[in-house]
């Protein structure tokens, strides 16, 4: 889990690189969440806590970045304000965590880890923040890619059953380390190239 936030995050950071602290931080923010909230379907084959560490990595971030543009950076609360708005906020948010809660219920790697998942889960940040949507998508995308490279098939065309995967290596193998390791090391150069 932490190789999948960590790669969101740095994808997020990559993506702002040359854009205003604003769009640093909902784009590092909303890409680690797209990194991590597919997992939190992992039901009876994940430990029983990781749902919960996963909603919390969601929702804390999420706080800190509404406190940080309210204290800090007031042009985050301003583009909210002016591309969405507590209503836009609320169907959003109510379509987020209800689709997290249909998706608890299925299958580890299907709907929350297929093209429908990231459509509508997509759809549900578009609503809150539009300027997020792309970010968190990318971080969904670069958690669905680390996926596929291992064993366990990922269902992509849910609600087909086919899943696919590339077979390169295990899940808890050297390679997710040295993935986490990079990423890391990825978030601190662009953190000091801005
Ligand atoms: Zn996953």
């Amino acid at each position: 889990m932490s190789t999948h936030a960590a790669v969101g995050a740095c994808v997020g950071l990559a993506l702002t690189v040359n854009q205003p602290a604003e769009y640093a931080l909902i784009g590092g923010t909303f890409a680690m969440i797209g990194g991590i909230i597919s997992d939190i379907d992992v039901g009876e084959t994940g430990k029983k806590t990781t749902p919960i560490i996963i909603g919390g990595l969601s929702l804390g971030p999420f706080a800190i970045l509404f406190i940080v543009g309210v204290g800090v950076f007031p042009g985050i609360i301003e583009l909210w304000r002016l591309s969405s708005g507590l209503l836009r906020t609320i169907a959003g948010g109510t379509i987020f965590c209800a689709t997290c809660l249909w998706g608890m219920r299925k299958p580890h790697r299907s709907f929350l880890h297929s093209f429908l998942g990231m459509a509508i889960l997509g759809g549900a940040v578009y609503l809150v923040l539009p300027v997020a949507a792309g970010y968190f998508l990318a971080g969904m995308v670069s958690h669905v890619i680390l996926d596929l490279l291992n064993y366990r098939p990922v269902q992509l065309f849910y609600p087909l059953e086919k899943g696919v995967s590339l077979r390169l290596c295990y899940s808890k193998s050297r390679v997710s380390n040295v993935i986490l390791l990079g990423s890391v090391v990825g978030i601190v150069a662009l953190l000091f190239v801005r």
